[in-house]
């Protein structure tokens, strides 16, 4: 259950009090129904942004700066404003403890190159030079902190180290989507110190996402591939109760053709996921969405580059191949299943499309989405690999909308809570109302043996002077 948090946190800030405005901030309804930051006036404030700058290294370099860019407006609109701003995010699975190859300052360097100035990072989310360096920031100043999970208190969500990190800010504000749907402290524990307000990138996920479920322009379809159906059965069954036609590939529509009868020879399915994978079948039978599955694939002997490889039908999947990607009849069945489409929402790569040969299924999808985008289709990629796809073959600026949200987007599309946009108040509340935060209560304490009560004072004790008669 959710509890409420005591109002303050049990440090002290380390510049001046954490200002909770007195004016009542205008209604300004945004499709999150969450105070944004339209709502702030941040001039002259200390910002605790929570960004998401989980982002794919190599090499000490970021591979992909989607999740970066898409920071950039919430930045610019803060310290636009007259706010400085001291940013703090994840990157991978330190689990609580400090991993060199896990440091944000890659991070940091293409965020200075894109927004043309300096961002300091420190050594550590918190210690004395970190409280330092936050102290001494000036209005229009960015800080970034280093990884938050190097602390374990990250991802218990502890109420200490949320405090810390509250104590870095005037107000709260988060911009992380891609980290929404986990109950940790830099999320979910800050917002009981301190008003808050979610971001530009926030809203815009929300809204673009929200939109699809509830309002789509029809017919309505979904793409789902990828390697593997595990981590996509909850989707794929909320998706089956929205769209149309649903089409699948990749390593997911292996399963989905096992589940139908097939064999699949040597190509990635999971055996435990046949019966969900039948299920899903069952429902979209039920509510009359049309399954497209390939008809024909891309064998090949290894799933390595310059491999051999042939096109059958994947009726006849010979027993000692890979499909790795689609082939050109079930290409030409996608292509033509589309022609009507109003909506479209894409998740994982048709085939191996890391392996250029094998990157022709999702390099054709790639194109039709991009030609009904330009006409006027709302298109709505999301995952990291689609997206990665998407930019390798330098057409990914031309969809709707990019979901920067991994993990969390599918949650949103499953319909689930998102813990950190529900601590989040509503749009207009007034700033003094701090959020209801999603905690669950410590333990409760042992409690102490009762003291015996001090002796009271004895009555012959001379009279305290009495300071309103003093001459
Ligand atoms: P996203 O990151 O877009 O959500 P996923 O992580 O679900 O996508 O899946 C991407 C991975 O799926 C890629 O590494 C790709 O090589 C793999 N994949 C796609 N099709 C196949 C296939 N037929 N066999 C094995 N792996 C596949
Ligand atoms: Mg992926």
């Amino acid at each position: 259950m959710p509890v409420r948090t005591p109002l303050r946190p049990p440090l002290k800030p380390i510049a001046r009090p954490a200002g909770i405005e007195r004016r009542i901030a205008p209604v300004i309804i945004s499709a999150t129904g969450k105070r944004t930051i339209r709502e702030l006036d941040a001039r002259g404030k200390r910002v605790f942004l929570r960004v998401d700058f989980n982002v794919p290294l190599s090499d000490g370099h970021v591979v992909d700066d989607s999740r970066i860019r898409a920071a950039v407006p919430t930045i610019e609109a803060l310290l636009k404003a007259g706010a400085s701003v001291v940013m703090a995010s994840h990157l991978g699975r330190p689990d609580g403890r400090v991993v060199d190859g896990l440091r944000l300052r890659p991070a940091a360097e293409r965020l200075s190159q894109v927004l043309k100035i300096n961002v300091p990072t420190t050594g550590d989310a918190l210690g004395v030079g970190t409280e330092d360096a936050v102290r001494r920031m000036r209005p229009g100043e960015l800080l970034l902190l280093e990884n938050v999970r190097f602390h374990a208190g990250e991802e218990k969500n502890d109420p200490a180290f949320a405090a810390r990190l509250a104590s870095y800010g005037d107000v709260f504000v988060n911009d992380a989507f891609g980290t929404a749907h986990r109950a940790h402290a830099s999320v979910v524990g800050v917002a009981g110190f301190l008003p808050s307000y979610v971001g530009l990138l926030m809203e815009r996920e929300v809204e673009a996402l929200s939109d699809l479920l509830d309002k789509p322009a029809r017919p309505f379809a979904a793409i789902v591939g990828g390697g593997k159906v595990s981590g996509k059965v909850a989707v794929l069954e909320a998706l089956v109760r929205k769209v149309d036609l649903l089409i699948l590939g990749g390593g997911v529509a292996n399963t989905f053709l096992v589940a139908s009868g097939r064999t699949v020879g040597k190509s990635l399915y999971e055996s435990k996921m046949v019966d969900d994978a039948r299920r899903i079948l069952r429902l979209a039978q039920e509510r009359g969405v049309t399954v497209l599955l390939p008809t024909d694939g891309v064998v090949a002997k290894e799933v390595t580059r310059g491999t051999e490889f042939k096109v059958v039908s994947t009726d006849k999947l010979p027993a000692s191949w890979h499909m790795v990607d689609l082939g050109p009849n079930s290409n030409a069945a996608i292509r033509d299943a589309l022609i009507p489409v109003k909506t479209i929402l894409w998740n994982g790569p048709l085939g191996v499309f890391e392996i250029p040969t094998f990157a022709v299924a999702t390099r054709e999808l790639a194109k039709v989405a991009s030609e009904k985008a330009l006409t006027g289709a709302t298109v709505v990629v999301g995952g990291g690999d689609s997206i990665a796809a998407l930019r390798q073959l330098g057409v990914a600026d031309q969809m709707t909308h990019l979901s920067t949200g991994g993990g969390a987007s599918l949650e949103f599309l499953e319909g689930r809570d998102m813990p950190g946009l529900a601590v989040i108040p509503t749009a207009g509340s007034p700033v003094e109302t701090l959020p209801i935060v999603w905690r669950t209560p410590e333990p409760v304490k042992k409690p102490k043996a009762v003291k015996k009560p001090k002796p009271v004072v004895p009555a012959t004790a001379a009279p305290e002077p009495d300071v309103t008669t003093k001459p």
